[in-house]
């Protein structure tokens, strides 16, 4: 390699993407969506599943806790339903009212000079309102959503095309936990050494590597050169293993597989100073003399 390309490799930025989680990320934890949230969760598993009341609890977080969200574990146990009606019903009566415009947050965006992609697990609708909310509608090249990465309603796990056929099909939408259609989730974990393996879920999403992998296929993104931002330790834990750098966001105590913890998406430009660096030009310091600014044409 040429000296010149070393030294343009050198100065080139770091990173060239940030990924975004949305919800709990971009708004605090505080501003109550989350509980509601769950709260709506369990009692659509009631209300539109038949699930027993005293059951729910602990099914929900058994199934969240496996499957990485609820969605995914009630229909990797047997359960079906239509995944917009679903989405509407749990997100549909959230507290929006409580997400304010935050020009903070949207002027600290708009001067990064870098690639922006929200990464949710969320459907399109309920993205598209928050950010709406939050007045940051503009401030992203993409959003990759639920709908993104199931984009086809299949009834089984199969990478065949031939499940396409399946599609429509409502079975098992109101059987109780104890139809033998249904896979008995708590009395699974209630063995002392389960036998069976778990079924698995249709459902593609965090923290799924693979559903990680896919995202950041669309987006054309190569991991060794993105920041991924998620309130999730799992979810961060699973992008470290896929190469992502990383950032928990929510708490200021940096697990293992976080490059960076911040209490708040607010303190980014004080964690990351040198995201705000690479607009077209590089700090170069050389030992003993003063720092050079010089562009950068990469
Ligand atoms: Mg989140």
């Amino acid at each position: 390699m040429e000296y010149e390309d070393l030294y343009r490799l050198a100065q080139r930025p770091k990173y060239d993407c940030l990924l975004f989680d949305l919800d709990d990320t971009l708004y605090p934890l505080s501003s109550g969506l989350a509980g509601e949230c769950g709260k709506n969760i369990k009692e659509y598993m009631v209300e539109k599943l038949g699930i027993a009341k005293d059951k729910i609890v602990e099914l929900s977080n058994l199934l969240y806790r496996n499957y990485g969200t609820t969605m995914a574990g009630l229909r990797a146990v047997g359960y079906d339903f239509d995944y917009d009606e679903y989405h509407s019903y749990v997100h549909g009566r959230l507290p929006y009212e409580n997400l304010k415009p935050d020009p903070q947050l949207r002027s600290l965006l708009q001067t990064l000079p870098l690639r922006k992609i929200i990464f949710t697990n969320a459907d399109k609708v309920h993205a598209a309102k928050a950010l709406s909310k939050l007045g940051l509608e503009d401030c992203f090249e993409g959003i990759i959503c639920f709908e993104t990465l199931n984009p086809t309603h299949k009834n089984t796990v199969s990478d065949d095309e031939d499940d396409i056929e399946f599609l429509g099909s409502a079975a098992a939408t109101t059987d109780a936990p104890s139809s033998p259609k249904i896979f008995d989730i708590i009395g699974h974990f209630a063995q002392t050494n389960p036998v069976a393996t778990l079924p698995k879920t249709p459902i593609v999403c965090k923290p799924q590597e693979s559903a990680i992998e896919r995202a950041l296929k669309i987006a054309k993104i190569n991991p060794q050169r993105t920041l991924f931002f998620d309130d999730s330790v799992r979810n961060i834990e699973a992008g470290k293993r896929v190469g992502l750098h990383t950032v928990l966001v929510g708490t200021s105590q940096r697990p293992k597989g976080a490059d960076y913890a911040l209490e708040s998406i607010h303190n980014i430009k004080q964690a990351l100073p040198e995201l705000w660096e690479t607009d077209m030009k590089s700090q170069v310091r050389y030992p003993g003399q003063v720092a050079v600014e010089t562009s950068v044409t990469a």
